[in-house]
Order: C-alpha cells, then structure tokens, then sequence
C-alpha cells in the first residue's frame, strides 16, 4: 500500500467547543483540495526541543472540495501533544501526513446506524453524519454521546439542529456526572445500547450498523456488549481507538 502523502498546513482558526476541547481550522498551504473519506484521520508532526512527535487525529468535518478541514482535540494534562496543538497561535503552519484509516462508512454498504462516541470521539461520526446528510442517505443515524458534564458536550447545537431537521437523525446525549438540573440521559454509553439497538433492528429498514468511537474502555466494553449480548455480527460493528 503506497504511503499517505505528507503536506503542509496551516492552522487558520481556533474556538474553545468545551473546557478541555478546541477545535482548530487548518488549510493546506499549498491551496490543494484536502480529499478524504468521512471517518479517516490525520497525523501530524509536531516539532520539539527533544525531536519531532507525531500525534493522530480524527477529521472533524465533511469531506468538501477545498483545502480546509478541522480537527477537535482534547487537552490531556501534561500530554506533550495536545498541550502543543492548544497552543498554536493562527497562522503557524505544521507538517502532516495523511488521509488515512479504514473506519469508514460506505453509504453503499452500511445500514440504519447507531453512532456511539465519548469525548472528541464523536469528531469522526460527525463527519459522517454530515456527509451522508449531503449526499442526501436518510437511513437513521443515532447518536448515543457520553461525556461527563453538560458543558463537555462537543457540538451541541449543531447536532440538536440535526436531529430537529431530519427526522432520521437522533441525538442522545448522555452525562456521567450530570447536575440535578439535566433532564436527559444519565450513566455511560453502554447503559443506553440495548434499547437502542434493539429499537433500531425493529424499525424493519435493514441491518443495522455501529460504529463505536473513543477511548479503548469504552471502545472494548461496547464492542463486546454488541458481539456476545446483542448477538452482532463482525461485520455490523466498526470501531475505532484513541489509545
Ligand atoms: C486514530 C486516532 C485518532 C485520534 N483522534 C483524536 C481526536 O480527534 N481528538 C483527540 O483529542 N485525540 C485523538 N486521538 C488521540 C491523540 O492522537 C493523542 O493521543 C492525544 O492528543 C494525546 O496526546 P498527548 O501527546 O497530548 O498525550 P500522551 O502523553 O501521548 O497521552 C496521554 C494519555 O492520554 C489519553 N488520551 C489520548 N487521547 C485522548 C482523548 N481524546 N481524550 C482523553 N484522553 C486521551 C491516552 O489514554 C494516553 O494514554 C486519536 C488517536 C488515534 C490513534
């Protein structure tokens, strides 16, 4: 397999999407269209004192035809990475390399769908939920979100928008540590799949499909729970791991 091209980009915007997560714009430099598959991600090369470090990251937005793609990232405290990245000023530019990945979503091939993300796990999904929107698929994609907090939930607005103007679209978010005053869904993604996934099998429109994204606890606790309780197949699940 030939090895993904490596380009330079230049970060163009920066905005704060939650206490720990900013999303940062970044356009290639040389204006080349960013062509790539909703789902993929990125590395890229981040110079330091000691030597280089490459960090991944998934593609937050739709394919499109220009040189600009965002990505969201998470502040892991003292993580070399990402402390770099929230710290870029606009206008400083970075090597990267990439397309790459294979958690993707064939509109072709994939079915009713239950998104499942905790954290910037969602980024991928959203890309997704975005480009199948476009293309003008009206399968259902259901969104089961689980971050901790109310103000942790990436993209809020956006998705609720989604969700109020197609009626295949739902968005569920979850919260861990929820106030009193949340009147939504409570506990960890898994909490809310069997219900879910069940009710989705029985709307009768085809196999259903999930795809699980985030960090590996919950990535392997939802995988399983789909294989050995929900009687999944290996085909209808696809993940994908930060860690
Ligand atoms: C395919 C792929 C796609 C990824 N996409 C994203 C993305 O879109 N957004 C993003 O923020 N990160 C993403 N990551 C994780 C990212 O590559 C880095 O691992 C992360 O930014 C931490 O790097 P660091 O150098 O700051 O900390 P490190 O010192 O390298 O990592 C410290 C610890 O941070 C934890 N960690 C890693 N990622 C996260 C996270 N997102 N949230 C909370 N804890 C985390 C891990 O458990 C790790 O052990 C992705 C990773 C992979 C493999």
């Amino acid at each position: 397999m030939p090895l993904p091209p490596t380009f330079e980009v230049r970060l163009t915007e920066k905005r704060q999407l939650s206490p720990a997560v900013r999303e940062l714009t970044f356009e290639r430099q040389d204006g080349a269209p960013f062509a790539f598959e909703a789902g993929q991600w990125i590395s890229l090369i981040l110079p330091r004192e000691d030597g280089e470090i490459r960090r991944s990251y998934s593609i937050a937005s739709p394919p499109t035809t220009t040189s600009s793609f965002q990505l969201a990232i998470t502040h892991v405290q003292g993580g070399p990475g990402s402390t770099y990245l929230h710290d870029l000023t606009p206008g400083s530019t970075l090597r990267a390399v990439g397309p790459q990945g294979f958690f993707t979503r064939p509109l072709d091939k994939t079915g009713p769908s239950l998104f499942v993300a905790t954290g910037t796990g969602v980024t991928p999904l959203r890309s997704m939920m975005h480009a199948a929107k476009a293309a003008g698929h009206t399968l259902p994609m259901w969104l089961v979100f689980g971050v901790r907090h109310e103000d942790d939930i990436l993209y809020r607005d956006e998705f609720e928008a989604l969700a109020r103007e197609h009626t295949n679209i739902r968005f569920e978010p979850t919260l861990s540590r929820g106030s009193e005053m949340w009147g939504g869904r409570r506990g960890y993604v898994q909490t809310h799949i069997p219900e879910l996934w069940s009710e989705l099998a029985g709307l009768g429109l085809g196999v259903p499909h999930t795809y699980i994204c985030g960090l590996k606890r919950m990535v392997s606790t939802v995988r399983d729970l789909l294989r050995k309780e929900l009687n999944a197949t290996r085909e209808q699940v696809h993940s994908e791991r930060y860690d």
